[in-house]
């Protein structure tokens, strides 16, 4: 049984922020900034596509309410929402979960790398999903 499943079932321990039926979400043990807060299905599936759409509807709106937990009580300014989808991505538990990591003005953080697209290579990518 996966790390999030056993806190899921009370087995690991964890400090909840928020729970319904189908929704957990409590902190991260290694926080970005104070308040990172991961929620989570309490069902166990492994990414996106393998969630039913309710409990993706579930877990977005809990994202939802944290959000607004964290600003009215940490007073931040903002937040990152992430879901790291598939190892390859930086997903270490196999677990689907939602990040949201508060954020202040200055913090450092820069959650992107980008670059710019080459000749022809946003037409060529579009043109894979259109087919
Ligand atoms: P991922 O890389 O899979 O998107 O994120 C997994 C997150 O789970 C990491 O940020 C990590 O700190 C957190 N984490 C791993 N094990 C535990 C644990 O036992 N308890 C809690 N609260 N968080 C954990
Ligand atoms: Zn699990």
């Amino acid at each position: 049984m996966c790390i999030f499943c056993q806190i899921v079932k009370g087995e690991i321990p964890s400090y909840k922020v928020y729970e319904d039926d189908k929704v957990l979400a409590f902190l991260d043990i290694k926080p970005v900034n104070p308040g990172h807060v991961l929620v989570i299905t309490k069902e166990h599936y492994p990414n996106i596509e393998e969630t039913p759409i309710a409990e993706l509807n579930a877990v977005i709106s809990a994202v939802k309410t944290i959000g607004r937990l964290l600003k009215d009580k940490l007073a931040i300014a903002g937040y990152n929402v992430t879901e790291n989808n598939d190892p390859v991505a930086g997903q270490e538990i196999p677990h689907l979960h939602f990040h949201v990591i508060p954020r202040q003005a200055g913090d450092g953080n820069k959650p992107w790398l980008q670059a710019e697209y080459g000749p022809g290579e946003a037409e060529a990518v579009l043109k894979k999903l259109q087919d």
